[in-house]
């Protein structure tokens, strides 16, 4: 996956969440796309806002797992494609909800009712 991925943006998205939202892992991440490609493309959604670091094991069990899959769903770290890129995403290791932005960056916020 992301094999046509600007180096780049990969480079930013691993500086911006450091470690896997999961579980912690901060060795041989990879980039995890929120929303699943296959409507409109690959490249359109290789923004910032879609995608996050993950380890090889949380992004192979969003896949394949349908239990990992719906709290990865509740977390925001995968959308329904009826859902927006501006759904929070919570970091499971700090406790803490980020919205993520276009440009790279990610903005801390409060959610009530979650945790
Ligand atoms: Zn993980």
């Amino acid at each position: 996956m992301g094999g046509s991925m600007k180096a780049s943006i990969r480079k930013k998205v691993l500086e911006r969440d450091q470690y896997c939202y999961h579980c912690g892992e901060f060795n041989d991440l990879v980039i995890h796309h929120r929303r699943n490609r296959g409507m409109g493309g690959s490249k359109l959604l290789d923004r910032y806002e879609c995608l996050l670091a993950v380890c090889p094991l949380y992004n192979g069990l969003m896949e394949s797992d349908a239990g990992v899959a719906v709290a990865a769903r509740g977390w925001g770290h995968k959308l329904g494609s009826w859902e927006d890129f501006d759904k929070p995403v919570f970091d499971s290791v700090k406790f803490i909800w980020y919205v993520l932005d276009s440009n790279g960056g990610k903005k801390e916020i409060n959610v009530e009712g979650y945790i």
